[in-house]
Order: structure tokens, then C-alpha cells, then sequence
């Protein structure tokens, strides 16, 4: 049963996901989460350090989708002046978006990597897609009122795989 929510990395922040440790994990394409993974949930626009971090696995030669359970509006006016595709209205963990994102990004699923902070949604969805994935701590504590339900079952679901020996690693470390 936890094995459903066990992300194949835990990073503190974005920032640890450089584009030589993708590379060396053999990684072409990241379909990264939005909200409180790269900005703030409150957040409209991406900060100077987002914008960098997507060049610089850009310029490896690695693809970047976002795919965030938020809006159109609210994905759009992030994603648009950044030129980064996205898909909206994810529905995270369910897998249509998951299928979409593979067809849009013509790799191998074992060169995908999803990132974002929710275990409920982004890595429970992973890991049913079998794409690898990376946990990393929500920039702030705060959430939107939709995600304060799973962030009660899901720090229930945090403690047991802490027991179990996850723990969040400086820089990019990969379980298995
Ligand atoms: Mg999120």
C-alpha cells in the first residue's frame, strides 16, 4: 500500500534537480507540478530562479511539461511567457493527463521523470503512469482550501513512510 506513494526521490526544493544528475539518470523529459513545487499556490507569475531552472534543463536538451490539477487561466499565465507546455485541470492521479503527456513528449517512459510536492496526487500518479518521480518539500506551509483534505491524509501517509526510512536528502538522490 505505501509502495503506491513512495516517490523515487526527495529533494528539499526544485534547485536540487540540476540537469547533470537528470542526465545521469538517463532523464530526456520532466513534467513538473505548479503549484507549491515551483511557486508559491498564491503565486501568478514565476520567479527569476523558476525561469532559470527551466532553461538550464531546457538547454540539456531535456523536455519540461507542467501538468497541474489548477485552471487553464492559472496554468496559462504562468506557463504562456515562459513558452512551456502544459496541461491544465490535470485531475492528478488519475491517468488521462499522464497519457497525454507521453504523447506529447515521444520518449520512453523510463526517461520521464514527474516532479511536485503532493503525495496524493503527484506521486500517487507516477507511480500508477510507472514513471519515476520526485518529491519535493511544498514551498510554503499553506495551501488552497482544495488540498487541505489530502494534506491531512497525506501527512499520515508521510509519517509511516518516514518510519519506513524516507527522509528528504540534500540534492537529488535516487532510491532505487
Ligand atoms: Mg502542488
Amino acid at each position: 500500500m505505501l509502495r503506491r506513494f513512495t516517490p523515487t526521490a526527495y529533494t528539499k526544493s526544485f534547485r536540487d534537480i540540476t540537469p547533470e544528475r537528470l542526465q545521469e539518470r538517463g532523464i530526456r523529459a520532466v513534467i513538473t507540478d505548479l503549484d507549491n513545487t515551483l511557486i508559491e499556490w498564491n503565486r501568478a507569475h514565476a520567479t527569476d530562479e523558476v525561469i532559470a531552472w527551466i532553461r538550464s534543463i531546457e538547454r540539456a536538451g531535456i523536455q519540461v511539461i507542467l501538468m497541474s490539477n489548477n485552471n487553464e487561466e492559472r496554468v496559462n499565465i504562468f506557463a504562456e511567457p515562459l513558452g512551456v507546455r502544459y496541461i491544465a485541470r490535470a485531475n492528478k492521479p488519475l491517468q488521462g493527463a499522464y497519457k497525454k503527456a507521453r504523447q506529447m513528449l515521444q520518449v520512453k517512459d523510463s526517461e520521464i521523470v514527474c516532479v511536485g510536492d503532493q503525495l496524493m496526487t503527484d506521486i500517487l500518479g507516477a507511480n500508477r503512469a510507472r514513471l519515476q518521480s520526485i518529491l519535493v518539500l511544498p514551498i510554503v506551509t499553506s495551501d488552497a482550501k482544495a488540498t487541505k483534505f489530502n494534506r491531512f491524509v497525506e501527512s499520515k501517509i508521510m509519517k509511516k513512510l518516514v518510519r519506513q526510512g524516507l527522509q528528504v536528502k540534500e540534492g537529488l538522490v535516487w532510491n532505487n
